[in-house]
């Protein structure tokens, strides 16, 4: 386990500052960093060489919540134009419906599909084990029909997985329990350990939410980024080109999770 990304962010900021961080309901001020396994050595492919690459020393996976949306097609034509593929944790509310096709696009180019939550409402979803996982039954149904969702081995927890608005509705144990089940269920949970803050109120600029994310990366090496691709986060898309970038100078390889994080 890899402790300096909590470490981090609770000394240096998080401790002494007001939490202006995620919106309220996505926030997670103590990142969970158990996940933060990387791979000893991906091997995926029929064509792995015989000595396979050590992961790279730095890494970033850039993740989006809460799409596919009608800004899913800037933040994809960012990616793809920088050649850099990432992560999306999708969700298939009554909204995401006409959108849902984009996941398939998304993962013809490259891109990384995991589970996020089929309504992304608290109140039904952390009301028991049992609803949490008929939601994630439900968005594999919906979003079956442009994806093999057989092979999705990754899920986000909507609040991520040390939320604690789940309570309200699930009791004190609910995320204990979900963390357990799974893993028993064989689904790696990922959170993050920085966080654009492009799902804050009042509209971030795409500056903003580049300053963001170049703050909180801040000493880290081995980064996920918490980013939207909702109908609400415009300028998503618009902050990807600069972020990148200061991610290449900085000597970052781009992943997506599933190349770094142990299934
Ligand atoms: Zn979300």
């Amino acid at each position: 386990m890899l402790g300096l990304a909590a470490g981090f962010l609770l000394g240096s900021f998080y401790a002494a500052a007001p939490v202006i961080g995620c919106r309220e309901s996505d926030l997670t001020p103590v990142p969970d960093t158990e996940f933060l396994t990387p791979t000893e050595s991906e091997a995926p492919a029929a064509s792995v060489p015989e000595k396979l690459p050590a992961p790279p020393e730095k890494w970033v996976c850039l993740t989006f919540d809460d799409g596919p949306s009608k800004t899913t097609p800037d933040v994809l034509a960012a990616l793809n134009a920088a050649g850099v593929k990432a992560t999306f944790f999708v969700v298939a509310t009554g909204y995401n419906e006409k959108y849902l096709p984009l996941i398939a696009e998304a993962a013809a180019a490259g891109h990384q599909i995991a589970f996020h939550s089929a309504s992304h409402e608290y109140s039904d979803i952390y009301q028991s084990p049992d609803a949490y996982w008929e939601d994630i039954a439900l968005l594999q149904e919906r979003i079956s029909p442009y994806i093999l969702t057989d092979g999705i081995h990754y899920l986000r927890f909507p609040g991520g997985s040390t939320n604690t608005v789940s309570r309200r509705y699930g009791g004190k144990g609910i995320m204990s329990e979900l963390k357990a089940q799974a893993e028993e269920k064989g689904y790696t949970y990922v959170d993050w350990n920085v966080c654009a803050e492009d799902a804050v109120g009042g509209k971030p600029s795409a500056n903003t939410i580049y300053r963001n994310v170049v703050r909180e990366t801040g000493e880290q090496t081995q980064c996920i980024v918490l980013m939207h691709d909702s109908a609400t986060t415009r300028t998503t898309a618009e902050a990807l080109p600069d972020i990148i970038q200061w991610y290449k100078d900085q000597g970052f390889a781009f992943c997506t999770v599933e190349q770094v994080l142990k299934p």
